[in-house]
């Protein structure tokens, strides 16, 4: 492990600063005392700082005369979840936790942009981006919506996220697809009720929707690709209020993942076809909305190896996983690798045994691995923007 020198000084302010807003959790685009807090340590390290993008974004810019520009972005956002852990900065907001570790992606770029502000190495400029609503909401598109590349051009943008389950001092990099496409379906079979006694007078919209869920899980096991990923969820099934009446109505919902463009149009093409048919074959009639979220995350070859060659200053070669299997979470940091060439990695979070996985109750971001984050950070600024 190579942690830059003069890294390990900064810890303690960098981790009080991960345990306060840990305490604090704020969820998508109400991330106002984080982005104070985020704005007020910029200014203090003397570096430019515009607020306001994408309501509660913050940008820091830092300018080293001619040379490239490079963005490295960090995202804000807590979850609506109830925090199970017992240690002294707990959330202090009832059912508000940081459980994804975006208290430690703050806190990591915040140290690197008070490294970086002091190191005379660098020519160029970087810019860092501290976004909202990562969860669900897309803040990364709000912020390109806002204009975020016209106000603060850049060559290429860098990425990370904490990933429980790869070890603490690992790093793992991958040019291509990282992450899934994530989609989100609904759809509605309007039947006809009856009483549970009488079925012959329905049409019954639970066994329709049976049907439809049989006929949707065969998208990825007969017309998709083997060799190529996707995955059809039905996390929601709403009808009925008793015992002995067949309901008129049931309301589906749930999630689809993808890598390719060509998967992601077969599922939805498949789902309303299959949806439309077996509803219109069994007399009921069928609402199907599909709406796209996330596009996939696709790193470009040439910045994962920039961001491999930076990793393996800082964890060694040998700690550098090369070329994971990607996840089929998703990530909206895909939007801006739509515009911009750059790389996202996953540092090792450490064991994700006893609920220590992402958006579990259970869940802390590892302080341990503040410096190998904030080391990672300086080495690619130096790759970047390096004399
Ligand atoms: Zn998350
Ligand atoms: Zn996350």
């Amino acid at each position: 492990m190579q942690i830059v020198d003069g890294v390990e000084a900064l810890i303690p302010s960098i981790r009080a600063f991960r345990q306060q807003i840990h305490a604090h959790p704020e969820t998508a685009f109400e991330e106002v005392i984080t982005a104070d807090l985020i704005a007020e340590k910029l200014i203090s390290f003397g570096l430019e700082v515009h607020r306001q993008i994408a309501k509660t974004g913050v940008i820091g810019v830092l300018r080293r005369g001619d040379g490239p520009s490079i963005a490295f972005r960090a995202d804000m956002d807590a979850l609506h979840i109830a925090e199970a852990n017992t240690f002294d900065y707990i959330s202090k907001v009832s059912g508000k936790m940081h459980a994804c570790g975006h208290d430690g992606h703050s806190a990591m770029l915040l140290g690197a942009a008070q490294f970086l502000s002091t190191d005379p190495s660098i020519h160029g400029t970087l810019v860092f981006i501290f976004q909202p609503a990562e969860e669900n909401e897309g803040g990364a598109r709000v912020m390109l919506e806002e204009g975020l590349f016209t106000k603060f051009p850049v060559d290429a943008i860098y990425g990370l996220h904490n990933w429980p389950g790869l070890a603490v001092g690992q790093i793992a990099v991958t040019a291509g697809p990282l992450m899934a496409a994530f989609d989100t379906f609904e759809l509605e079979i309007q039947g006809r009720g009856a009483h549970g006694a009488m079925p012959h007078d329905s049409v019954d919209p639970i066994y329709i929707a049976a049907q439809v869920i049989n006929g949707w899980q065969s998208i990825a096991s007969r017309n998709v690709n083997p060799s190529d990923a996707a995955v059809v969820s039905v996390t929601q099934i709403h009808a009925g209020d008793t015992w002995n009446v067949i309901p008129a109505n049931c309301h589906l919902k749930g999630t689809t993942r993808s890598f390719s463009p060509a998967v992601r149009n077969l599922i939805e093409e498949k789902m309303q076809v299959i949806a439309q048919s077996i509803c219109q074959g069994f007399g009921a009639t069928a609402t199907f909305t599909y709406q796209r979220r996330y596009p996939a995350l696709i790193n470009s070859p040439q910045e994962a190896q920039i961001a491999k060659q930076a990793a393996a200053r800082v964890v060694a070669k040998a700690q550098v996983v090369n070329d994971p299997q990607p996840s089929m979470t998703a990530e909206d940091f895909a939007f801006m690798l739509e515009k911009k060439p750059g790389c996202y990695v996953w540092l090792g979070n450490g064991s994700s045994a006893q609920g220590k996985n992402l958006h579990s109750p259970k869940y802390d971001f590892n302080d341990d691995i503040l410096p190998i984050g904030i080391s990672y950070w300086i080495e690619l600024a130096r790759s970047c923007l390096g004399s």
